[in-house]
């Protein structure tokens, strides 16, 4: 087979496919919830997963297209009842290729508490240079979603950031790195958990790592020494 552009709709189903069972495989979504969708920017168009579906039975034939206007591509599936807020945010984000959104458990413990997730640990400085933030709580009607999203990651450009009440909404230039995000938002989320738990029982203080060495992991993470080369940096 003829090698295809890695922006083809076909190696974008596939990718945005994997990154959707990427969620099931590190139980990250329950039930049908969550999505996750990718880019095509020369079609202006995105796929994403249909709503209502089990992660099981997703193929990337059922993915679905929805043009940046908010217009289906004929489909026999309907998209993701989120697809306006994914939508949203690739509209206002020129640099966002993929979009993920999830309900995982310890991001969601956060939303309920209305805290961000504090930096403790290396491996949070590492990807994410900053506390994962939350927003207030909105409505999941319109825009309301992508707006509260938007002026927060205009604020801190944590890619991942916590919905009060709700849950996740992640972002990376492609869908792949979008899901990982999220991955790595919950890994934050649950290690603070725990962390933050014990410390209160034990009554030992537990603070954030000092700013200059949250900015000397994330730098040095970032670089281009780390990783075996440019598609492989994480
Ligand atoms: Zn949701």
């Amino acid at each position: 087979m003829a090698n295809r552009p890695f922006n083809s709709v076909h190696n974008l189903r596939t990718s945005v496919w994997q990154a959707n069972l990427s969620l099931w495989r590190n139980n990250l979504v329950f039930g049908t919830q969550g999505n996750v969708s990718g880019l095509d920017r020369n079609r202006r168009e995105i796929l994403i997963k249909p709503s209502g579906v089990a992660y099981e039975t997703l193929t990337p034939a059922m993915l679905v297209r929805v043009r940046l206007n908010g217009q289906v591509v004929s489909s026999k599936w309907k998209p993701s009842v989120d697809t306006i807020h994914h939508l949203f945010l690739y509209r206002h984000l020129k640099e966002v290729g993929g979009v993920c959104h999830t309900h995982s458990r310890f991001t969601t413990v956060f939303a309920i508490l209305g805290q961000s997730v504090p930096t403790l640990s290396t491996g949070h400085a590492d990807v994410f240079g900053t506390e994962i933030p939350v927003t207030e709580y909105v409505d999941n009607s319109a825009d309301a979603i992508g707006q509260a999203f938007l002026s927060v990651y205009r604020k801190t450009h944590c890619p991942a950031i916590i919905l009060g009440r709700h849950g996740l909404f992640a972002v990376g230039t492609t869908a792949e790195k979008a899901a990982f995000h999220a991955l790595m938002a919950e890994y934050c989320a649950q290690t603070s958990f725990y962390a933050l738990l014990l410390g209160s029982l034990v009554k030992k203080e537990i603070h954030p790592l000092p700013e200059e060495e949250i900015r000397k992991w994330f730098t040095r993470y970032h670089s281009e020494r780390y990783g075996q080369d440019k598609t492989q940096e994480e």
